[in-house]
């Protein structure tokens, strides 16, 4: 992380765009290289995690067998606190059966999200299902589920950008983020 630099949103940078896509690249490669030869379907959650899938799956091997899915995960509730029950739309699930399966998240705060997807995936028989998120935030959550790849380790902090929002706004930013009150 680079400091706090800042631009026309007045929002202070934590992720430069430049230290997420050296990151997208190497998560990328790594998950490439793990998947060789294997069938995968990632299955990108929306809205959140749309820019860093495309980024992501642009630095997958061509030689790779994968597939790519959406589904729509969202906690009812307060929009900046994550709340107890997570809805998940969407998917196809003849895809997912007997297949290896990657989720790909923007980040893991409280875990809800994820685990609920995982859950649902291994009730689909998905063969195997792990998780690449862009962002986890450090703080002390009891089971959390562990994504396997991991692009940051974050402060405690609401982010946006880079796919991220607050109330739909800031997704479009290239750099992420945080959110201070204006
Ligand atoms: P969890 O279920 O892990 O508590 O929360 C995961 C979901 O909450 C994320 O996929 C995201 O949609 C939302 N979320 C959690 N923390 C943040 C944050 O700092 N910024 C934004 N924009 N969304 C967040
Ligand atoms: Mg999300």
């Amino acid at each position: 992380m680079e400091g706090a630099l800042s631009d026309g949103s007045g929002h202070p940078i934590l992720l430069t765009a430049s230290e997420i896509a050296r990151r997208v690249t190497a998560l990328g490669q790594e998950i490439s290289k793990d998947y060789s030869g294997k069938e995968v379907v990632f299955v990108v959650t929306l809205k959140g995690a749309f820019v860093f899938a495309s980024d992501l799956l642009r630095h997958i091997e061509s030689t790779l067998d994968a597939k790519v899915d959406f589904v729509q995960a969202s906690s009812y509730g307060n929009d900046l606190v994550s709340s107890g029950s997570v809805r998940v739309l969407g998917g196809d699930t003849s895809m997912i059966r007997g297949r290896h399966v990657l989720v790909v998240e923007d980040i893991i705060d409280t875990g809800r999200t994820i685990a609920t997807l995982i859950e649902r995936l291994h009730g689909l028989d998905a063969r195997s299902v792990e998780v690449v998120t862009l962002l986890v935030k450090d703080r002390e959550v009891p089971d959390r589920p562990a994504a396997r790849y991991v692009g940051f380790h974050i402060p405690d902090v609401f982010v946006i950008g880079y796919g991220l929002d607050a109330a739909q706004k800031y997704r479009h930013l290239p750099e992420v983020h945080v959110l201070t009150d204006k």
